[in-house]
């Protein structure tokens, strides 16, 4: 990642950029399809190491009989992987999922908890997904550090943390608290459509007049 990774940008800089994404990702939201704060736990869960692309596919199928904790405990563990398998990880998603839908009739009346803290000792449920259900359906401030968030930000120097804990800490620091939720779909987007893993694409993006990677790695070229 460039020569300044111990460098992140300076405030007024990472309010213009924080201003440019919002402008570039008017209506970033998650591109999971979900009815309920339940079936979005679920896609999240399965969305590990899977694209949101194949989980929509996927859940598009499984929610038409299969919506609430009650309904997923009608399937054995080997039916419901069967019918995730395209997700990757079947054997353990099924599991865990199985598993969080029993705690969550035992221990929560059939519903979500509705903390980051409850939500990640749900099996299967780390820091991101947790963040992403809190942010997403209870309206919880939150920035859920994913590959792209962390890459993205990385580059940019809106973080220079070596780990996504250590990035969230940081982007939360460094972002107004009323946009952590925002600003994570913007990431997000932005790591998708121009900031890509193995080819950014730098020569059309917005943001290469702040971008500490474009400076240290294009530039220089
Ligand atoms: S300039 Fe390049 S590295 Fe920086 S954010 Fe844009 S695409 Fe990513």
């Amino acid at each position: 990642m460039g020569k300044r990774k111990k460098m992140m940008l300076a405030k007024k800089d990472i309010n213009d950029v924080l201003v440019l994404l919002k402008e570039l990702y008017p209506d970033a939201k998650t591109e999971l399809n979900y009815n309920s704060s339940f079936e979005l736990l679920i896609s999240t869960v399965l969305s590990a190491q899977c694209t949101d692309k194949r989980v929509n596919k996927v859940t598009g199928e499984l929610y038409k009989d299969y919506n609430t904790p009650e309904t997923f405990l009608t399937l054995r563990e080997d039916e419901l992987g069967e019918l995730i398998r395209s997700c990757g990880f079947y054997r353990t998603k099924s599991k865990n999922i199985l598993k969080t839908c029993r705690i969550l009739i035992e221990e929560y009346d059939s519903q979500l908890p509705t903390t980051i803290e409850e939500l990640m000792k749900l099996p299967g449920v780390g820091r991101k997904t947790a963040n992403v259900v809190a942010s997403n359906v209870f309206g919880v401030d939150a920035i859920a550090v994913d590959t792209h968030v962390f890459r993205v930000s990385n580059r940019i120097g809106l973080a220079n943390g070596k780990d996504v804990l250590l990035t969230e800490e940081q982007l939360m620091k460094n972002i107004p608290k009323n946009l952590w939720s925002e600003a994570h779909h913007w990431l997000i987007y932005h790591g998708r459509r121009i900031c890509k893993a193995r080819k950014p694409q730098c020569e059309v993006c917005p943001i290469s007049i702040h971008c500490l990677y474009y400076k240290d790695n294009v530039i220089k070229e």
